[in-house]
């Protein structure tokens, strides 16, 4: 139980909507910011504006996935009002409140520096990526099955990593039927491909593997399929950039050439919101929880 835990929502989409909804079972205190067009109303959560919240007692502050923009702005999907999360509105908080968001920036990063308060990225947990990579195949799938005319059964897919989602993404295809190929550079990737029962090849061979590929899925975060792939593949291939903008696709050289191409940020969020607040609420109910014990064992 949260009992006693006095914690700030800014801002955000439908997943705060589960994450509000989990901690207020929990008998936790909420202050809504941002939420003024929300028509549900939760037993003990408060809409209230930025300018009347009393941060000197929250235990916690929680910023939507993205966190703040470079100018510290919070974006949220209930309201008109501007949220805006300064040096001096953390510097209110007591010395134990933790500030949770999904990712940082340079913004937050230095808020929470200067500030000397802790801050959670949620999303660079392996258990969070784990989880959210359920919804992120969902959407793939989707997008396949949307952008193209034959089955996911049966055809050629290649793809590149072997990370939280790449392992996902390779095993799902495969489930549903497809010849699946998996790039990677580790050898204990490569092994591990092998292992599960897919083709393995060294991201060295690329240009090579992806000559017969129908869909080529990307989970890595850097330029990975350049010019030179693109120039190999058939032209009904398509491609589906997984990985945080820009991605890792020649996309300009993909379009010259006639071949779809197509960046897919925030599956989790587009195809199942309420399981994606899902994974953030049990998450967070059980940082907050471990906040809670060590705040009562400093006390004792
Ligand atoms: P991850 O576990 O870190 O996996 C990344 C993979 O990329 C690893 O296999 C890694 O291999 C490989 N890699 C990284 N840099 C490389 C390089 N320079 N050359 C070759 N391989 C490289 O990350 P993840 O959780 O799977 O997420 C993958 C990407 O998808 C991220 O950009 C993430 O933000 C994004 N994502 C997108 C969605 C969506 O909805 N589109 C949802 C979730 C995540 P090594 O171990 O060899 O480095």
């Amino acid at each position: 139980m949260l009992t006693g835990m006095q914690i700030a929502v800014l801002g955000g989409d439908a997943r705060q909507l589960e994450i509000i909804r989990k901690l207020t079972e929990l008998d936790a205190k909420i202050s809504l910011v941002g939420f003024e067009q929300l028509d549900h109303a939760f037993t003990g959560a408060s809409k209230e504006k930025l300018g009347e919240i009393d941060f000197s007692i929250m235990d916690a502050i929680i910023l939507p996935v993205p966190g703040t923009n470079l100018q510290g702005e919070i974006d949220t999907i209930f309201s008109n009002e501007k949220i805006c999360l300064t040096e001096d509105i953390v510097s209110q908080t007591p010395q134990h409140c933790t500030i949770y968001s999904g990712i940082s920036n340079k913004y937050l990063d230095n808020v929470v520096n200067s500030t000397n308060r802790k801050l959670v990225q949620l999303f660079e947990r392996d258990d969070v990526a784990i989880y959210n990579s359920i919804p992120t195949v969902e959407g793939t799938i989707m997008m396949a099955i949307q952008h193209t005319d034959f089955t996911i059964h049966g055809s050629s897919i290649v793809v590149l990593g072997l990370g939280r989602v790449g392992m996902s993404v390779a095993r799902t295809f495969s489930n549903l039927g497809a010849k699946v190929k998996v790039g990677a550079r580790k050898s204990e990737h490569l092994a591990r491909i092998t292992e599960m029962g897919l083709e393995a090849f060294h991201l060295d061979h690329l240009p090579k593997e992806v000559e017969s590929c129908d869909i080529c899925i990307n989970t890595i975060p850097t330029s990975i399929i350049k010019a030179n792939v693109i120039a190999k593949m058939p032209p009904h291939t398509l491609i589906i950039d997984l990985a945080s903008k820009p991605g890792g696709t020649d996309f300009r050289y993909a379009e010259k050439r006639g071949i779809k191409a197509l960046l897919a940020p925030g599956l989790p969020g587009i195809v199942a919101p309420k399981t994606a607040g899902q994974i953030l609420a049990n998450v967070l109910a059980q940082l907050l929880e471990g906040d809670l014990d060590s705040g009562k064992e400093s006390l004792s």
